[in-house]
């Protein structure tokens, strides 16, 4: 298959497709086909520092790719304005971007193995093998809340935080944040969970099922893609505002 021309929106997808597929089904021997993807997201690199850290990244288990895919690496679809992510001027922010959450979802993975329980801090154990997710609840682990460009980081009593998470909370983590880099997926799957879920800021812990409703009622500025294009997005787009005449 020919990559190297491919802008890094696809490169992105083909790989967090096929890597998600492979967490989900953890299919043996199948290696060969995600680094096939995996490389060539790999070669946007600018170092072999960036290399090494988006290798161990990327293939977390618990690294949010689907939700960066929903954020991230999809469309804005606003009420006055589109942004398509395929534009090739703003292919070196958003491999910046990448690597921004990157940085911070390791630091993040090693900050909680450091300074609290990596076993009792989240609602399964952060030790790379399947838990049961909690199932008998309202929040369906759909992370959508968790779309944010930053909440205020207050913890609960008796925690601290390391100095950076507090940066990170409000937002500093990427430039222009969309989500929130405490945001874990599980193992390729649509279910997202907090990786502070016990010791999270005050204002998440106040988020409950009305507030959790009114935010899926909103519309989403992201456009999920149904494969269609950016120019006939665009079209559509200008057709919507043209007056009938
Ligand atoms: S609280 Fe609601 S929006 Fe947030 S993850 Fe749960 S179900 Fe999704
Ligand atoms: S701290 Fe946790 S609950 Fe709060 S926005 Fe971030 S991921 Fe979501």
């Amino acid at each position: 298959m020919e990559t190297t021309t491919l802008h890094i929106t696809d490169l992105f997808k083909q790989f967090a497709r096929t890597q998600q597929e492979f967490l989900r089904q953890l299919r043996q021997g199948e290696d060969l086909r995600v680094k096939g993807h995996l490389d060539p997201l790999l070669a946007l690199c600018s170092s072999d520092s960036e290399i090494s850290l988006l290798r161990q990244t990327l293939l977390d288990p618990y690294f949010p790719l689907g939700m960066l895919e929903q954020t991230v690496f999809s469309d804005v679809d606003g009420m006055r304005f589109f942004i398509c992510k395929s534009r090739p001027d703003l292919e070196p922010v958003l491999t910046a971007e990448l690597r921004k959450h990157s940085e911070a979802f390791l630091r993040i993975r090693l900050d909680i193995e450091r300074f609290f329980d990596p076993e009792t801090i989240t609602c399964i154990p952060l030790d790379g093998q399947r838990h049961q997710l909690p199932v008998d609840q309202w929040c369906t682990l759909c992370g959508v809340c968790c779309q944010i460009g930053g909440v205020p980081a207050e913890p609960p009593a008796g925690i601290s935080y390391p100095d950076h998470w507090y940066k990170y909370l409000a937002g500093g983590a990427v430039d222009n944040q969309q989500l929130c880099p405490f945001l874990f997926q599980y193992f390729g799957e649509e279910r997202f969970f907090c990786a502070i879920h016990h010791v999270k800021p005050m204002s998440c812990r106040y988020f409950e099922e009305k507030e959790c409703r009114q935010r899926l009622a909103q519309r989403s500025l992201h456009a999920p893609e149904k494969g269609v294009r950016c120019q006939e997005k665009k079209l559509e787009k200008t057709k919507r505002v043209k007056p009938e005449h």
